[in-house]
C-alpha cells in the first residue's frame, strides 16, 4: 500500500511536471515572437513588459526541473497576470487580453498549492480582470490598434486561450483516466504473479459463464511442499517461484484462459473446453511443465511440482453454472491428487448430485 501511494505521488508529480513544462516552454517561445511583434509595432510599454516576461519565463522552467513546482507556478502566474494586465491596459480589453484570466483560473487550480493560497490567487485573478474592465468604462487604450491589427490580436488571443483551456482539460481528463486504470489494475491484479487476484477472478468467471453458454474446463492447482521451499531457501525464493509460475501461465495461456492466483500458492484457470479429455490433457501439460521447470533463485536451481484438480462442465441450459459447486468439486479433486502422492492430476465431469 505504502509503495503504491508513493508511486501514485510520483505519477502525479510527473504529470504536474509535464503539464506545466509544456505551458512554460510555449510561453517562452511565444514571448520571443512577441518581442519582434511589439518592436515593429513600436508599442514600447508592451515591449518592455514582454522583455521582462522573456527573461523571467526561464525561471519557471528551471524551478520546474528542480522539482519546485509550487514556486515555478507562482512565478509563472504572477508574471503572466502582470503581462495580461499590462497588455490589456495598452491595447484595450476588447482585444481579448481579459481571456487569459480565465485560463489562469484553471492553472491556479492545477498547482500543488494549499487550498487557501489557491483561493487567494483566484481572488487576485478575478480582481485584476475586474480592475481592467472597470478601467475601460471611462478610459481609452494607450495604444490605438489599426483595424487589421485589432482583429489579428483578437483572433490570436481567442485561439491561444481556447488552445490553453482545451490543453488543460485534456490533461485533467487524461490524468483522471490514468489514475482510474491504475486503480483498477491494482485492485484486480495479484502483483506477485501478474494474474488476477481471487475476487477479480471470480468476477470474470461469472461474466464468462453469463456471456458464453458453453462447456467449461476448470483447473485448480496447488504447489507441493511449498512451505519446504520457503523454509529451505527463504520466503523470497518462494515469491520468485510464484512469480515465475505466473509468467509461465501467461506465456502459455493468455487469450485461452482466465487465470488467477486463488490463494497463497494456489492457482486457478477457466477456459472454454470441448471434453473431459481436453481438460485432462491441459492439466497434465501444466503438471509436467512445472515439474520440468528449473526455478532459478540466487544461483540455485529449485525444483517443485504441483497437484491438480480439474473439472469438465458440459453447459447445462436448465441449470446454468453453479460456480461455487464447480470450485468445490475442483478443490475435492485437488485434495485427491495430494492424497495420492502429489505431482498428480485428478479430473472428472461435473457432478450435479
Ligand atoms: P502441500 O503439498 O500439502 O500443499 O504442502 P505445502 O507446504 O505446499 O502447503 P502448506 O499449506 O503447508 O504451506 C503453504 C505455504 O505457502 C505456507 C505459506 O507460508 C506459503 N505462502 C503463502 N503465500 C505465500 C507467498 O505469497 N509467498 C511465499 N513465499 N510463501 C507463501
Ligand atoms: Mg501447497
Ligand atoms: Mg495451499
Amino acid at each position: 500500500m505504502e509503495s503504491s501511494t508513493n508511486s501514485n505521488k510520483l505519477l502525479q508529480y510527473k504529470q504536474l511536471y509535464v503539464q506545466s513544462n509544456i505551458v512554460y516552454l510555449s510561453t517562452f517561445i511565444s514571448s520571443i515572437i512577441f518581442e519582434f511583434v511589439f518592436y515593429f509595432m513600436k508599442a514600447d510599454i508592451a515591449l518592455y513588459m514582454n522583455t521582462l516576461v522573456l527573461f523571467l519565463s526561464v525561471l519557471p522552467i528551471v524551478f520546474n526541473r528542480k522539482g519546485k513546482y509550487g514556486l515555478a507556478s507562482l512565478i509563472y502566474l504572477s508574471m503572466m497576470s502582470m503581462s495580461a494586465f499590462v497588455n490589456g491596459l495598452v491595447f484595450g480589453i476588447e482585444v481579448g487580453f481579459g481571456f487569459y484570466f480565465f485560463n489562469f483560473a484553471g492553472l491556479i487550480i492545477y498547482t500543488n498549492w494549499k487550498v487557501i493560497y489557491k483561493l487567494f490567487a483566484l481572488g487576485v485573478d478575478a480582481g485584476l480582470l475586474l480592475l481592467l474592465s472597470i478601467y475601460f468604462v471611462s478610459n481609452e487604450p494607450l495604444y490605438r490598434l489599426s483595424t487589421p491589427l485589432f482583429y489579428a490580436f483578437l483572433i490570436m488571443n481567442i485561439l491561444l486561450n481556447i488552445i490553453g483551456i482545451a490543453h488543460s482539460a485534456y490533461f485533467y481528463m487524461n490524468n483522471a483516466r490514468n489514475a482510474n486504470e491504475r486503480l483498477s489494475y491494482l485492485s484486480t491484479t495479484d502483483l506477485l504473479t501478474g494474474l488476477m487476484n481471487r475476487s477479480a477472478f471470480i468476477e470474470s468467471f461469472m461474466q464468462f459463464c453469463q456471456m458464453k453458454n458453453q462447456n467449461i474446463g476448470l483447473i485448480m492447482f496447488d504447489i507441493d511442499f511449498f512451505k519446504a521451499i520457503n523454509d529451505t531457501y527463504g520466503h523470497l525464493c518462494g515469491d520468485a517461484v510464484l512469480s515465475k509460475i505466473g509468467v509461465l501461465l501467461k506465456d502459455k495461456l493468455t487469450h485461452r484462459a482466465l487465470m488467477g492466483r486463488y490463494g497463497g500458492e494456489e492457482f486457478i484457470l477457466v477456459f472454454p473446453s470441448q471434453s473431459l479429455n481436453e481438460v485432462n490433457d491441459l492439466a497434465e501439460e501444466l503438471r509436467e511443465m512445472i515439474q520440468l521447470t528449473d526455478f532459478h533463485y540466487e544461483n540455485q536451481v529449485v525444483k517443485t511440482s504441483i497437484s491438480v484438480g480439474a473439472i469438465f462442465y458440459p453447459y447445462d441450459v436448465n441449470h446454468g453454472v453453479d460456480i461455487d459447486r464447480l470450485l468445490a468439486q475442483a478443490d475435492q479433486h485437488l485434495y485427491i491428487s495430494k492424497q495420492s502422492g502429489r505431482n498428480q492430476v485428478s479430473t472428472s465431469v461435473f457432478n450435479l448430485e
